[in-house]
């Protein structure tokens, strides 16, 4: 592949650190040394200015699920390009592939989820879950149900809205005041939290957790319980599989609307279409983005159930929400092209069957052993490595060594991408990677890591 016209790293940098507010970035200090201008993509592999390689272990933002270059979705892209490349889904019009969309993502989402709303960001469709399930109580007659309750570590976008409801301490911060009536309640990471008991019992003691805040908060307060599958941004954790039943059963006893964030978990990533199939609970609402067009465009959707379609439908009138680029036609035409190839290709089926399996095995077998390594979770092509700085006994280290990011700059120094949450390190590779591309992840991790050691031990 070459460069058209040839990136001059140098020149980019330079401009970048003149004009560009990066996101959560400390500005200065990346000035300092300039951003790494990344040129050109292809399968799970990037290529920046200067020529070097690397593999990507987090499919960009924990969205490339299809992996670069696919020529059929910038085909898709061109065609509608040409054919319509905007209008808006607000006032009585529609779109063909909109339309198609919708239908597609019905048929592959569980349950009774038939209804879809579109929107252009995972952050919009989070803003939107929130709309619309409170919305759909006062419709029904219960206006005081206003309360959502997340959990702590949670990530669920970065507008205020989206901020409000994740767990992040850092994000709280920055964005008060925050959105009132949302609550929290643990996170289920048995590793970090719980091993005190077995993680059977742990998991059913962080979901009884809901059921403590709903009777503190009065249930007819309370409009739904919100959550990711497995955490991803928190540092990818994967509750016990006693979890999300229990939780599950508390929302119906108290009626509570049960929301899924899937906007990492969807599209593959965990060996099913949705995470909450693989984590064995029946949302009434999801969110979605990223894998829905493999992060090609932006475009995101919430799938609502009978439950609250009827409401919206039947009840509402006018819902007074909405973007100007909800269904936009050539974002739906490269997500309904993204999904015919996660079906024809028989991607989710590779990632329950082949992929994930060895993935899974192999992170175990090269990074289990090592000094650093104190325990990993995972399911299909996610992965969560917790960092110790004590092995036997799990002690982590002490606040002032930022051992994750240590590691993440000695991959990304090294040819590869990883994330670090906290002291946790993180891979979200493209559903697409080979067993080959598998191996030379993890060696390069390996490796990685025992750089991290001598500098930290
Ligand atoms: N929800 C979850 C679970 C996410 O992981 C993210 C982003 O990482 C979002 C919502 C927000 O998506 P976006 O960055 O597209 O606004």
């Amino acid at each position: 592949m070459t460069n058209t016209p040839p990136a001059n790293g140098a020149t980019l940098r330079a401009t970048d650190a003149q004009h560009h507010l990066h996101p959560f970035t400390d500005t200065a200090s990346l000035n300092a040394k300039g951003a790494r201008v990344i040129t050109k993509a292809k399968g799970v592999y990037l290529w920046d200015s200067e020529g070097e390689r690397l593999i990507d272990g987090m499919s960009g933002l924990w969205c490339v699920n299809m992996g670069y270059g696919r020529q059929e979705l910038v085909d898709a892209a061109n065609r509608q390009m040409e054919a319509l490349p905007y209008y808006n889904t607000f006032f009585q019009t529609t779109n063909e592939p909109a339309v198609h969309l919708a239908q597609a993502i019905a048929e592959i989402t569980p349950g009774d989820l038939n209804h879809v709303f579109f929107a252009g960001s995972g952050s919009e469709a989070i803003d939107t879950v929130i709309r619309m399930v409170r919305h759909y109580w006062t419709l029904n007659g219960q206006p005081d149900r206003k309360i959502l309750i997340a959990r702590d570590n949670a990530y669920h976008g970065s507008t205020i809205a989206g901020a409000s409801l994740g767990g992040m301490s850092g994000m709280h911060k920055q964005a008060a005041p925050l959105l009132p009536d949302i609550h929290r309640i643990s996170q289920p990471y048995w590793y970090g939290e719980g091993r005190d008991m077995s993680e059977h019992d742990f998991g059913i003691a962080c979901a009884r957790e809901l059921e403590d805040k709903i009777l503190e908060l009065g249930p007819d307060n309370v409009a739904a319980f919100i959550g990711e599958p497995v955490q991803g941004a928190g540092g990818v954790i994967v509750p016990p599989a006693s979890y999300w039943p229990e939780i599950q059963r508390i929302c119906n006893k108290y009626g509570i609307l049960l929301a899924s964030d899937e906007v990492i978990c969807g599209f593959g990533r965990t060996g099913s279409w949705f995470g909450c199939e693989t984590l064995g609970f029946q949302p009434d609402i999801i969110s979605m983005a990223k894998g829905l067009s493999s992060g090609y465009l932006p475009i995101s959707a919430v799938a609502v159930g009978e439950r609250i379609a009827s409401t919206l439908i039947n009840k509402c009138g006018d819902f007074n929400h909405g973007f100007t680029y909800s269904g936009h036609p050539v974002a739906a035409a490269v997500a309904l092209e993204n999904i015919r190839l996660l079906r024809d290709e028989r991607v989710i089926e590779y990632v329950a069957n082949t992929i994930g399996p060895y993935f899974q095995s192999r992170v175990r077998e090269r990074l289990g052993d090592h000094p650093l390594c104190g325990h990993i979770e995972g399911v299909g092509l996610l992965a969560g490595i917790a960092l110790v700085k004590d092995k036997a006994s799990g002690t982590l280290f002490e606040s002032g060594v930022d051992v994750g990011t240590v590691c993440r700059d000695h991959c990304f120094n090294n040819g590869l991408v990883m994330r670090a949450c906290g002291s946790r390190m993180v891979f979200c590779p493209p559903l697409v990677i080979s067993r080959a591309e598998v191996d030379e992840m993890v060696e390069k991790a390996r490796a990685c890591f025992d750089l991290t050691y001598e500098d930290v031990m």
